[in-house]
């Protein structure tokens, strides 16, 4: 298994198969206009499959697809069916939600386990703000149909704005409860995307932690997390609180994960600023050695601790503004899947 030049394991895959989406969530695509990759720039599902079976073989064995929005992508369920069949310990998928009511039964059916839904209100204004699109019905009705699918693993993911959905910390760890779901707060980022971004809407893990104190009774932190960026906490009341706290206290030393973006770079962290041309080496012919030749030798160069670079700014603001990402649309979250 390779190494990174900080002595991290190559273990997990965020795979994003479209950087398409059908929301506009304010803290990942805040802008009027986006321009979309291009179909035939988009790996296929053989090349997407080869693309894991190429880390596979280098030690991987936890792989997420993401986006954009995944459920987008056409025949998802045909994608998740042949990866389903590969020697992987955890196949995971992150969706908004807005189109799981006809899909989460074939995706489960295709053997897809582990399903995250990104919920960050329950408010239909709130939404209609945060999101900007009025979606929570089918988001809400979405969460249903995976229950009912078999997904007995649901994870929610929130990620809290201040005067903008922070209020709703209790509504949602109760909903989460109602749903059998583990419910996980992210600290907003500043990452390519949230141009907007602005250090005093995050609502901090130690803030987190203290109104939950107040409003539930001390919570109380489960062993170790080992790789895995949520810290896990037991409430008074018996549910699971996950928090990632990848803006004040980031988790680069643990981190052993590559992401592949849907037109194929490879990036060795959500914040790098360069990425590798993987689409053109698997559409020159290279043999499957020389594939994970590539592979190998970019994580063994690896020196990325982008979140905890940020975490040490003494002025912090947006990574990039909009006019940035307009040349290096690469940078977006949506584009190297979040
Ligand atoms: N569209 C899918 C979704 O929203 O679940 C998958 C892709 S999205 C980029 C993956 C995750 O990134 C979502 O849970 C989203 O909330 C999170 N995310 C996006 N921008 C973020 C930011 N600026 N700070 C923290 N999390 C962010
Ligand atoms: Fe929101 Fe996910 Fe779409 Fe980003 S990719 S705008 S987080 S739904
Ligand atoms: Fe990993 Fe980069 Fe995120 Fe740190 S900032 S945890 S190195 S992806």
């Amino acid at each position: 298994m390779p190494l990174d030049r900080r002595s991290r394991p190559l273990r997990a895959l965020r795979l994003s198969v479209t950087d398409r989406c059908n929301l506009r969530c304010q803290y990942c695509m805040p802008e009027s206009k986006y321009d979309w990759v291009p179909r035939s720039e988009l790996l296929t599902f053989e090349e997407l499959s080869r693309v894991v079976d190429r880390f596979i073989a280098l030690g991987v064995r936890k792989v997420r697809l993401t986006g954009g929005e995944p459920l987008l992508r056409a025949d998802l369920p045909a994608l998740v069916k042949t990866l389903a069949g590969k020697a992987l310990e955890e196949l995971a998928l992150t969706t908004n939600g807005v189109l799981l009511r006809s899909l989460a039964k074939p995706l489960f059916d295709a053997g897809l386990r582990q399903l995250t839904v990104s919920l960050d209100t329950l408010s239909r204004t709130t939404f209609v703000h945060l999101a900007r699109r009025d979606e929570l019905h089918r988001v809400l009705d979405g969460l249903d149909a995976a229950r009912t699918a078999g997904f007995s693993r649901l994870k929610l993911d929130t990620v809290l704005l201040r005067g903008v959905n922070d209020h709703e910390v209790d509504a949602l760890v109760d909903f989460a409860a109602q749903l059998g779901a583990e419910l996980r707060f992210i600290e907003y980022m500043d990452v390519g995307g949230a141009t907007r971004w602005d250090r005093d809407q995050v609502v901090t893990r130690a803030e987190l932690l203290s109104r939950l104190a107040s409003s539930r009774g001390s919570p109380h932190a489960l062993p170790s997390r080992g790789s895995a960026p949520a810290e896990r906490f037991a409430l008074p009341g018996g549910q699971i609180v996950g928090i990632v706290a990848s803006t004040t206290q980031p988790f680069c030393g643990a981190c052993d994960r590559a992401r592949v973006s849907a037109d194929g770079q490879l990036f060795t962290c959500l914040y790098a600023t360069e990425s590798t041309d993987l689409r053109t080496v698997l559409r020159s012919g290279a043999d499957d050695a020389a594939v994970e030749a590539t592979l190998e030798r970019v994580w063994n160069r690896r020196v990325d601790r982008g979140a905890e670079a940020r975490a040490e700014l003494l002025r912090r603001g947006p990574l990039a503004d909009a006019e940035q990402l307009k040349v290096m649309p690469q940078l977006e979250m949506h584009r190297r899947g979040g």
